[in-house]
């Protein structure tokens, strides 16, 4: 009994570091991946943006690795729980054939989709574990086929009144395995016939999160192989219905993939007119300082009311809108554009922290054009503004043009109730603000000692340190507001306050690096949304403590 309890215990320590280590080496990750964007963005040079792409592709290695490290220990731990929401089965397909089309592609395969017309349009799971599952098959069939195929089949074996009950298959023309190999395959990182696969890369965790993602789903994984012809991985999925209406063609409802590489598509818009609307002050900083690698002066709104104000005087070709806003929200204010008739031909986009599979859907249907996740990527935004600015305003940027450099100290005058045109600074950016003097004082280092990732925070600042320093000071600066806010939100028992603000919480958090608030913040704006008040109380405290500890020492520093 004690031998079991020490093995326990050591089996726990072991879980805990390696989700602790996952989670540390996904920074500097990130902090890779960031500046080597700005490389492939700014370099003109053909080898260096090779070498760039290569960094690149080996980092998202790396990552895909540790997401897999931290995935396996949550699941062991017993921390990983499933979502169930309503998402659409084709946006489902589309987004796992985008991921690895650019692989298969590369390896000369076929990539086919086999998709039953019949299947429910609308289904309810947790579709970012349903698509991992599938991913995981699809990759390693790329992964272990040199020529052929590869195959992904989605079967509608029986729907009733509630329920469809779906095939799921990816089928390859690789290496196959042996017989004797396929029982090893559900044991924990076994990687089967290694002799023959040694030149393959690889840890064996892949399938080991499959089968246990699956049987968390009630499902299992069943594998059918032929040595050197190739394998079929399937597996059986009962989903509750949302929309019985058919999916139809799976080709017809297929979005183009577009490439992330963003590097060789410069351009400007600097006529265009674009506004972006978050009553967050630090995410619209974010988001002009974006636009400005473009060449956009963007209006700046801070609330729903404002924006509709602004539209009866003035003209817009886009506007960027947060769905979580206080008093008037995101959709709320699209349908009093659209009622009172100003809207005119503005394409609106809508801005959410909460992005999975279904989101698009999602705002589709509330009447957005599209939507982006939060924090915003320079390659997310820039497809939207080359997909939805006139193209009359777009100006190609030629090679060997000087390109627009981000300004980072920006004004900082508006407040919650203030529409403001943006202005950078000019002369050498001290910005004269007294509030802002401190900025200075707050060094990487000192954020990186206070536990923020600052490389994931400086990533979201468009790579530059100085404004980020800006953003987290800009966190810090208006912390005790916040709090004060959620205070009164949770003594009053104001839950839907509560919850929109600790949500805004939750990316204002996640863009200055402050990622374990940013956890905390998500659970409690679940916690609002399904009225849990004895959760909000035992951890109401705690958040607030920690975010107000943070900006003390941010406030405090030098
Ligand atoms: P790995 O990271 O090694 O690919 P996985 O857990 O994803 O780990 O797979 C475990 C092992 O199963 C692999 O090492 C490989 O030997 C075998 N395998 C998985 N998928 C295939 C496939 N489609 N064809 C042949 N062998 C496969």
């Amino acid at each position: 009994m004690l031998e079991k309890n020490a093995a326990d215990n050591a089996n726990k320590a072991k879980s805990d570091f390696l989700a602790d280590m996952s989670h540390e080496i996904r920074t500097p990750i990130n902090g890779i991946l960031g500046m080597n964007e700005m490389i492939l963005r700014e370099s003109r040079e053909e080898n260096i943006t090779e070498y760039a792409s290569n960094i690149k592709s080996a980092s998202n290695t790396l990552l895909v690795l540790i997401n897999n490290i931290l995935d396996f220990s949550k699941i062991e731990e017993g921390k990983m729980s499933l979502v169930h929401a309503e998402f659409d089965m084709a946006d489902l397909i589309n987004s796992l054939v985008n991921m690895i089309s650019v692989r298969s592609e590369e390896k000369g395969l076929d990539l086919i989709i086999e998709a039953d017309e019949t299947i429910p349009s609308k289904v309810i799971g947790d579709d970012v574990r349903i698509s991992q599952v599938i991913m995981n098959l699809l990759t390693n069939a790329v992964k272990y086929t040199e020529t052929g195929s590869v195959t992904l089949r989605i079967i509608n074996r029986n729907m009733n009144d509630d329920d469809v009950s779906l095939r799921v298959e990816v089928q390859d023309t690789g290496i196959g395995i042996k017989e004797e190999d396929i029982d090893k395959l559900a044991k924990t990182f076994e990687r089967v016939d290694e002799e023959r696969n040694r030149h393959i890369e690889g840890t064996g965790l892949g399938i080991s999160i499959v089968t246990r993602l699956l049987a968390m789903m009630d499902s299992r994984l069943d594998i059918e192989s032929e040595y050197g012809f190739g394998s079929v991985f399937g597996f059986d999925l009962v989903l509750p219905v949302a929309d019985p209406s058919p999916m139809g063609k799976y080709d017809e409802k297929r979005n183009v993939h577009e490439s992330d590489d963003v590097s060789g598509t410069k351009f400007i818009a600097p006529s265009a007119r674009v506004m972006v609307t978050d009553d967050n002050s630090m995410n619209l900083k974010v988001a002009s300082n974006l636009l400005k690698i473009f060449g956009i002066t963007p209006t700046l709104c801070s609330t729903g009311q404002e924006t509709v104000e602004k539209f009866y005087s003035d003209k817009y070709d886009l506007l960027f809108l947060d769905h979580m806003m206080p008093r008037m929200d995101g959709i709320e204010t699209l349908k009093q554009l659209q009622e009172n008739d100003i809207l005119g031909d503005t394409i609106v986009v809508a801005l959410t922290a909460n992005a999975v599979v279904g989101a698009r859907d999602q705002y589709l249907n509330a009447g957005f054009d599209d939507y982006l996740s939060k924090p915003i990527k320079v390659s997310d935004l820039e497809k939207a503004l080359r997909a939805y600015l006139p193209e009359s305003k777009i100006e190609p940027v030629s090679e060997g043009e000087t390109k627009v450099v981000v300004d980072a100290p920006v004004e900082e005058t508006f407040d919650d109730d203030e529409v403001i045109e943006f202005e950078a600074q000019d002369g050498n950016g001290k910005i004269a603000d007294g509030k802002f003097d401190i900025v200075s004082d707050v060094s990487l280092s000192q954020a990186r000692a206070y536990g923020l990732d600052v490389d994931a925070g400086v990533g979201y600042a468009a790579g530059d340190p100085d404004f980020y320093l800006e953003i987290l000071y800009d966190y810090a600066n208006t912390a005790e507001d916040k709090c004060s806010s959620l205070q009164s939100y949770k003594d009053t028992g104001d839950w839907k306050d509560y919850e929109i603000l600790v949500h805004s919480l939750k990316s204002a958090s996640k863009t200055v690096g402050a990622s374990d608030i940013s956890e905390e913040a998500r659970l409690l704006e679940e916690a609002a949304k399904n009225n849990d008040t004895a959760y909000i109380t035992s951890h109401h405290d705690g958040f607030v403590a920690k975010i107000r500890e943070l900006a003390g020492k941010v406030n405090n520093c030098g």
